[in-house]
């Protein structure tokens, strides 16, 4: 089936940035999931002030809701028009600067404070850049996660994570034999065998 073929499709970062040039981004949604909405109890749990992560951010605005909250928000994401359309279509002030630990890595942060991006592979950063996180809103990460790459990105997440943190991921059911992906189909036993 396409599930076992899927497990060695790469889509490359050229494609990304090419996809993001192009404008094919029909996993931006101008809404906001209406997910978070729903489970942003089990997110915050009760408490405030957190520092919440977005792992393959693109322009997601749950990052502006969440930062609106008075939250702290960090996102990764290797194009850097998509950082920069965020900005602007909120019309944040923001400021640049490199990331001195990763070579060509640049951090765009408002300049209010409580938003910073990077712009970079996820795969460059570790917690001793980023620090620990109370709260992880993963959608359309894991999914578009190369196959080969999944533990490593599910790894890589597992030592961002503070004690009590909380993982929120999107899930869809759907037929795997109707899409090549990207999003990669992840069956349910793999996301309980990744993550545990
Ligand atoms: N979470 C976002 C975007 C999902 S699409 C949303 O909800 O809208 C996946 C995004 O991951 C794309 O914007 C792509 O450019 C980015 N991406 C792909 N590989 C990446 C990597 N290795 N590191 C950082 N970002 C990556």
């Amino acid at each position: 089936t396409d599930i076992g073929s899927q497990k060695d499709r790469v889509v490359s970062e050229e494609e990304w940035l090419q996809k993001w040039e192009m404008g094919n981004i029909g996993f931006h949604k101008e809404q906001g999931h209406p997910l978070l909405q729903k489970y942003l109890d089990v997110l915050l749990n009760g408490r405030s002030g957190l520092r919440i992560f977005f792992p393959l951010c693109g322009k997601a605005v749950e990052m502006k809701w969440l930062a609106d909250m008075g939250h702290s928000v960090v996102g990764v994401e290797i194009s850097e028009q998509a950082l920069k359309d965020f900005f602007a279509e909120h019309s944040l002030p923001y400021c640049e600067e490199p990331v001195p630990e990763i070579s060509g890595a640049k951090k765009l942060q408002s300049t209010s404070g409580n938003i910073s991006l990077y712009c970079c592979s996820i795969y460059d950063l570790s917690s001793s850049i980023l620090g620990k996180f109370d709260g992880v809103w993963d959608r359309g990460a894991l999914v578009a996660v190369n196959p080969r790459d999944r533990q490593r990105y599910v790894s890589l997440m597992m030592t961002l994570m503070e004690k009590n943190s909380s993982y929120l991921l999107v899930t869809v059911s759907y037929d795997p034999n109707k899409h090549k992906g990207p999003p990669f189909y992840v069956p349910e036993s793999e996301i309980k065998s990744l993550f545990g």
